[in-house]
């Protein structure tokens, strides 16, 4: 039986071993003491601590939907939820996506929408080759000032001039005018999202993904592979020989870990691919009946919150109070425990702090030519045994379900 040694035991690492654990004799090699990479979870206290996000899953892609099903009992180890998401505007909690429900804003910014509709209806703006572009385009004046400009640049952390489209594709579906339209005079609900409905786990949120995946595995955790040489047609990870490697880690961190091929014409790219990372706040916030919030305004640097305390009863430890839910806040970027203090005070629901945790890498931005590059280095790499998937690996802006299948799709052409 050949071998196979995967690096990284984050979604993409774990789906790639169980697909190929019967063919092949696998090693994964994780660096962290235990599963999971960005959907890893803690207990604080006796609540869920979603240490990045507060991840729920739902796909759209078949061949994942009944391999990931294989694997869980939808019934006993999951709930099914519809999101009810909200953005909160100044003084109004307006549901998501905005657009469909402008007609609870003041009639002033009613009418500029409905100006803003007719103008895009018959306008013939040229192609958006940016997001603000993008954004305007689609929404119109009227939102993108609201809504869409404050909220991405808070996310972007720059001018949305300088985010190029090539993250968006296939991503959002994105609604007509008539659609805005009718959606408002009928106050439909969005309901194509993937995550417009999704699963969470009844115990320990996404550490449940990881854990139940990586049970019948060969994982070797607080392994953190610094050397891959290729020598004599096989690949040496400290003393071991393996036939092929799938790596599941950083694109960034190949160029010094590789040894016996060479990466000198992709350094410079890769080094150069532009990134942000997540502080995570885990605290205590007001009861409500939301999913995640979208926290446009400049009063406060973070973005969301996400209620995770209602995604399962299991989340919320007995000491949390009556009227008290868990939650996790999202601020782009490192964050000191000061700033995130103040930023507290100033927000709503009345948060209290419990802790927080900065994951350097967790949004890939990708620049016209990154997917070129990353396909470019496939070819190259393949040629050696060498393969990689993942969201930081081939630098895309997967969601789990999307994970899962390009680590589907690589097993299968393997
Ligand atoms: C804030 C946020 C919220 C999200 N919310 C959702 C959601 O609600 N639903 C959803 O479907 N998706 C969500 N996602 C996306 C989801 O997190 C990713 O698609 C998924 O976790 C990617 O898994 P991965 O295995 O590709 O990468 P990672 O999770 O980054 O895993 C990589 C693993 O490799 C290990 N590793 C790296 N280098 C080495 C090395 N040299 N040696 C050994 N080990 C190494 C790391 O420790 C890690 O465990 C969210 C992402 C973010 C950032």
């Amino acid at each position: 039986m050949q071998r196979i040694a995967i690096i990284g035991a984050g979604v993409s690492g774990l789906t790639a071993a169980n697909i190929l654990k019967d063919r092949y004799a696998v090693t994964v090699y994780e660096k962290a003491a235990n599963p999971g990479g960005l959907i890893r979870c803690e207990r604080i206290d006796g609540s869920l601590f979603h240490t990045c996000g507060g991840h729920v899953f739902n796909t759209k892609n078949q061949d994942v939907a009944e391999w990931f099903w294989s694997h869980f009992n939808q019934e006993s180890d999951f709930r099914k939820a519809d999101r009810n998401s909200v953005v909160q505007l100044e003084h109004t909690l307006v549901p998501y996506p905005i657009e469909n429900h402008v007609y609870m804003l003041d009639a002033e910014t009613q009418r500029c929408f409905i100006s803003d509709c007719l103008a895009i209806a018959v306008g013939t703006q040229a192609e958006p080759t940016d997001f603000e572009a993008f954004l305007r385009g689609r929404f119109g004046d009227t939102l993108y000032d609201l809504y869409f400009k404050p909220y991405n640049e808070k996310v972007w952390r720059c001018d949305l001039k300088q985010v190029s489209l090539a993250w968006l594709e296939g991503k959002l579906p994105m609604p007509t005018v008539p659609e805005m339209l009718y959606n408002n005079f009928n106050h439909v609900e969005e309901r194509q999202f993937v995550h417009s409905s999704f699963w969470y786990e009844r115990q320990d949120g996404s550490q449940f993904i990881a854990d139940t995946l990586a049970k019948s595995l060969n994982i070797r955790y607080n392994a953190d592979i610094t050397s891959l040489a290729f020598a004599g047609g096989k690949w040496h990870i400290g003393g071991e020989e393996y036939d092929r490697v799938i790596w599941c880690g950083n694109i960034k961190d190949m160029p010094s870990c590789l040894r016996g091929v060479s990466l000198d014409a992709y350094a410079a790219d890769i080094a150069a691919l532009p990134y942000h990372g997540t502080t995570t706040v885990f605290c205590e916030i007001d009861a409500n009946p939301y999913s995640w919030i979208y926290l446009p305004s400049d009063r406060y640097a973070c973005h969301r919150i996400i209620c995770t305390g209602n995604f399962a009863p299991s989340n919320n430890a007995t000491t949390v109070p009556e009227g008290r839910i868990t939650a996790t806040i999202e601020f782009t970027d490192a964050i000191s425990q000061a700033d995130i203090l103040t930023n507290l005070q100033r927000m709503p629901f009345h948060p209290t702090y419990f802790t927080h945790r900065f994951h350097p890498y967790t949004y890939p931005i990708q620049t016209a030519s990154t997917r070129q590059m990353i396909s470019s280095l496939k070819q190259e790499l393949a040629k050696s045994n060498l393969y990689f998937t993942g969201r930081f690996a081939d630098w895309e802006y997967y969601n789990m379900d999307v994970a899962m299948a390009a680590a589907m799709t690589l097993c299968k052409n393997l």
